[in-house]
């Protein structure tokens, strides 16, 4: 595919049985994303949470993705879906549907996020196991996404209008594991892009949730949000349209160019500084210090 290479494990492999997702074998649901001109009715090319899906292609998507993002937990079946995902996904961009590309792109995206060492530590991780060629093809698939994702985002952001706001902040925080830090994308996908858990590296001070949608309206009614957070200043309009090397300048202005910019300021205590009430200390960007209260530190 390009220059990214990768090859799909054979639907005889045993591995199909050992490296399973979230409901066991996932070999049924990668199976009718192969087939050679696959048709999907136009009303079930949606990201609606509420869709109901009729035609065996959409069926087997969405059960792919409940097979592999299950609870936001990792599943070893990843390893061996991902280049299927790649090439079926290609059959989508060859053909110029952008709403097929974008639904690839998000569950993609979703996927890889959950990839990241919270999970790993709590999983029974067989990273080690797996065979040199499959985990080659898995990475290779993700840098293949990886360029895919950059490319819509450059290119087609105006296509995102198309969306509601809602939605597509669903698509900014999903595409952000692929061409960001996936554990970034992991917390927001995580805490729905509207809590954050805290901790103080100094003094353990610890605490499960901080809210932040509604309340960042008025700050002043949130006092722990007020006494604890420090957004990040704006960069709204300071974004070359290009670059996408620092996740808060390209995020907060696609939010902003899409039409969403709530979530935009939300973005901005994401990664803003968080102060420890108990000891003073200050620590950031919260996002990271939300994934080090997740993973228990
Ligand atoms: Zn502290």
């Amino acid at each position: 595919m390009g220059k990214y290479n990768f090859e799909t494990a054979d639907f005889n492999s045993e591995l199909w049985e050992q490296l399973r997702g979230a409901y066991g074998n996932i070999q049924e649901d990668i199976a009718p994303l192969m087939a050679d001109t696959p048709e999907v009715p136009d009303n079930e090319k949606t990201l609606s949470p509420y869709a109901s899906f009729e035609s065996d292609y959409m069926i087997a998507f969405d059960n792919i993705l409940q097979q592999l993002s299950h609870q936001m937990s990792f599943y070893n079946a990843s390893y061996i879906a991902l280049p299927y995902l790649a090439n079926a996904f290609n059959y989508w961009y060859e053909k110029d549907d952008f709403v097929m590309q974008v639904l690839f792109l998000v569950n993609t995206g979703v996927i890889v996020s959950t990839d990241n060492e919270d999970n790993h530590q709590y999983n029974n991780d067989i990273t080690d196991t797996i065979p040199e060629n499959i985990m080659e093809s898995y990475n290779q698939s993700i840098l293949f996404f990886k360029e895919k994702a950059e490319e819509f985002l450059i290119n087609r952001l105006d296509m995102l209008k198309q969306f509601e706001p809602d939605t597509v902040s669903y698509i900014c925080i999903s595409l952000l594991a692929l061409v960001g830090k996936r554990e970034h994308s992991f917390v927001l996908l995580l805490e729905n892009f509207s809590q954050c858990p805290v901790v103080c590296e100094n003094c353990s001070f610890f605490l499960e949730e901080i809210e932040l949608d509604d309340d960042i309206e008025n700050p002043e009614i949130n006092e722990e949000l007020n006494s604890m957070i420090t957004p990040a200043p704006s960069v709204i309009g300071e974004w070359d349209k290009k670059s996408l090397d620092n996740t808060y300048m390209w995020l907060s202005n696609v939010l902003h160019i899409a039409g969403s910019d709530y979530d935009a300021k939300k973005l901005s205590y994401f990664y803003g500084t968080f102060t420890c009430p108990e000891c003073g200390t200050k620590s950031g960007p919260v996002i990271d210090v939300c994934m080090k209260a997740l993973m228990g530190c």
